[in-house]
């Protein structure tokens, strides 16, 4: 692949030495079309398909709506399938299996708000970030938590979805006595209302749902770290990152990726 883009540049100034002149536009398609040629080079788990790991429990990134999976993740992931002639095709599994799955080639990215860590590049590469995300503490509205100090200094146990930045984070912390661990945000928050914990700690944005559809809870307005989402995608595959990088480009300079995140997450203020 490497070689295959330093071919096509070649190629490019090549034919601009040759003088083969022609308006700003035209050479920029060219250009375009010399990075689609190297991106040919990808090769994916299935001929033809795009197979993208998530865990649809992660609004407004991806969820169902009836039984159909949507969300910012899977219109970017569609967006990207598009531009390199794939169908993508979508498997909802734990969060915590994403990584190994791409790792050993079951899929071909992992797409699920996911966080670039100097850990998980140890096992995977990523794609460029193209959102970011914080970690949120959530607690009942009428806790005496009020920010990360106090959560950690006290004696409460705090919920998290497992194999998250949240739970490593959180961990560290606070220490494994105080963990609990969940496999969908979703049944950290449901613990929460019950009092079998006093604090989940989440990305935002579905923090931010989670807290919408339940009564009584609420965001402390301490973010707690900014991170970057981006694609997962095996090590060997150098030439599909590269390919997907380069879609992710396109897509970021014409806007779709500011429209899409827009759609699902309105410009507050
Ligand atoms: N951003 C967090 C992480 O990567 C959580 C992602 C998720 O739960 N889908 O760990």
């Amino acid at each position: 692949m490497k070689t295959l883009k330093r071919i096509a540049a070649g190629i490019l100034s090549t034919a601009l030495l040759l003088g083969m002149t022609s308006c700003a536009a035209k050479e920029t398609e060219t250009s375009a079309d010399a990075n689609v040629d190297a991106a040919a080079a990808f090769t994916t788990v299935e001929s033809g398909k795009l197979i993208m790991a998530t865990n649809a429990f992660f609004p407004p990134y991806e969820y169902y709506e009836g039984d159909k999976i949507v969300g910012i993740d899977v219109e970017i992931a569609t967006a990207v399938a598009d531009k390199l002639g794939l169908e993508l095709v979508i498997e909802d599994v734990e969060f915590d299996s994403i990584i190994a799955g791409v790792q050993s080639g079951k899929y071909d990215i992992g797409c699920a708000g996911m966080t670039v860590t100097e850990d998980r590049l140890k096992s995977v590469n990523f794609s460029t970030p193209y959102a970011t995300g914080i970690q949120s503490i959530i607690v009942a509205a009428d806790s005496e938590i009020t920010d990360i100090d106090t959560l950690v200094s006290g004696d409460y146990k705090v919920g998290v979805q497992s194999g998250t930045t949240g739970d490593i984070y959180m961990t560290e912390e606070v220490g494994e006595e105080r963990i609990e661990r969940f496999a969908k945000g979703n049944d950290a928050i449901i613990a929460l209302t019950s009092g079998k914990i006093s604090a989940v700690v989440i990305d935002n944005e579905p923090a931010k749902a989670f807290v919408a559809a339940n009564d009584g809870l609420k965001i402390l307005e301490t973010p707690y770290t900014v991170e970057d989402y981006a694609m997962a995608i095996n090590k060997d595959n150098e030439a599909l990152k590269d390919a997907i990088n380069q879609a992710l480009k396109e897509l970021t300079d014409d806007g779709t990726i500011a429209a899409i995140i827009n759609k699902y997450i309105p410009a507050e203020g």
